[in-house]
């Protein structure tokens, strides 16, 4: 669509930012605008001929409904258009409202600090165009516990693992195996979808069973083939739940011939513990047999300083939320050095997860952080597809070491 036709919405109580940001989207091609100095009669202008629009500015600060407010109506309105929201406020504020817009679904261009400078505005808009029509809603399909059941026991498991590197030299480190479930019908399912059910079903530590199995067969056929990587397997709280599990794991890897020091445990906190005996004896005593711990996600919720006191970690992945994007966001930034000085007080490891990008992976080389994994490195892929990423990535390397290697880090 031509930027001329797209309808466009500010909302604003200054009389003067409207016409401010009238003359600045003018500037910038769009002309089919509406300006309104309250939400109230903004959100009247939904229910004319024209329609609601394809985009609005809307002001957070406003006297009788505040922009945080208008969003919640234009939930109800069922609003499929785009949004940018602009307020004089620092940017922790901006950031928790564009937190609340995304979590309502609201497609949030992004957020501007007043006086929006001309630039910042036209980099919003420039690669944006309008939703043709509002895309047919996914069919999310809903998996049963029998499903996963029969999965489980048909082999419809299968890791997927996802490299993790050194920052110092691009080394590859290990890798992290990550569980997909092999639909015949629906096709790869992702954990998000099936996790959570075989917790609460009692499906946990069979599905745990079928991916340590496989994660130490590949280890040891990785080892075999002169490839040294240590392989973090998930797992869950409730598969600490049994005083069994420690000398369950110890068994499997001494018969798949791999030392406990090539395997590492991820662990997050999805529910909260009540009784801490259980995971305190199984997570010290497979410490004690030297397997590796690592605090997944940490700094979320689910994960937190308590079980970094409680429990012998000897490694932490500081959750992607924190890392991505943390070189131009100071909170982010200050969460993610906090974690990382507070791992190496604790003389941890630390991972960075959630490395999407060439910002993230410079801003990572410059900080004290010991690997890396995401995106940008590799997507998480078959195990068969691992000697070719391995020859990609020995090609891409000497372009993102740069200058930093010579420097001797
Ligand atoms: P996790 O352990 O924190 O794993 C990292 C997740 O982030 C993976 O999602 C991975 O594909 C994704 N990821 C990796 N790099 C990037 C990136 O650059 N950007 C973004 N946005 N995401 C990235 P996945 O495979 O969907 O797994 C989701 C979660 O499911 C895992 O989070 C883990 O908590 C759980 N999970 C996976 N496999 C298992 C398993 O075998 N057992 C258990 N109990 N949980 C598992
Ligand atoms: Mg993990
Ligand atoms: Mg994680």
């Amino acid at each position: 669509m031509h930027k001329a036709g797209i309808k466009t919405m500010l909302v604003d109580d200054e009389a003067y930012m409207l016409k401010l940001l009238a003359h600045q989207l003018g500037r910038l091609g769009f002309a089919a605008l509406t300006t309104h100095t309250s939400g109230a009669a903004a959100l009247q202008a939904f229910a004319t001929p024209h329609g609601p629009p394809d985009l609005i500015l809307l002001d957070l600060n406003m006297p009788q409904m505040d922009g945080i407010e208008f969003v919640r109506h234009l939930v109800d309105h069922g609003y499929a258009g785009s949004l940018i929201l602009i307020s004089g406020e620092d940017e922790r504020m901006l950031q928790s409202a564009s937190t609340l817009v995304r979590a309502h679904k609201i497609s949030l261009l992004g957020h501007l600090q007043k006086p929006v400078p001309n630039e910042a505005l036209a980099a919003l808009l420039d690669t944006w165009a309008p939703r043709p029509a509002r895309p047919a809603r996914a069919v999310t399909v809903v998996h049963g516990a029998d499903d996963l059941r029969g999965a489980i026991a048909n082999g419809e498991l299968v890791n997927y693992y996802q490299p993790k590197v050194a920052l110092s030299d691009g080394r590859v480190v290990g890798v992290e195996s990550l569980v997909r479930w092999r639909h015949p019908v629906h096709g790869l399912v992702f954990p998000d979808q099936f996790i959570e059910l075989a917790e609460a079903h009692g499906l946990i530590d069979d599905l745990t069973r079928v991916v340590l199995r496989s994660a130490l067969a590949q280890s040891r056929a990785w080892s075999d083939a002169g490839l040294k990587l240590r392989v973090a397997v998930n797992v869950s709280m409730d598969n600490l739940a049994t005083l069994e599990f420690a000398d369950f794991v110890a068994e499997k890897a001494a018969r798949a011939g791999v030392e406990a020091g090539a395997i590492v445990l991820e662990v997050t906190e999805s529910r909260l513990m009540n009784d801490l005996r259980a995971p305190l004896e199984v997570l010290t005593r497979l410490r004690l047999k030297r397997f590796g711990l690592s605090i997944d996600d940490f700094g979320t919720g689910n994960s937190s300083l308590t079980q970094l006191r409680n429990f012998p970690f000897d490694e932490l992945k500081i959750d992607q939320s924190f890392v991505h994007g943390a070189v131009t966001d100071a909170t982010r930034r200050a969460i993610f050095s906090g974690s990382l000085h507070l791992a190496r007080e604790l003389k941890m490891q630390v991972v960075a997860e959630g490395v999407e990008d060439r910002a993230d992976w410079d801003f990572l080389r410059q900080s004290e952080c010991d690997t890396a994994q995401g995106y940008f490195i590799a997507r998480p892929m078959p195990a068969d597809q691992l000697p070719q990423w391995l020859d990609d990535w020995g090609r891409r390397l000497p372009a993102l070491l740069g200058h930093w290697s010579a420097a001797g880090r």
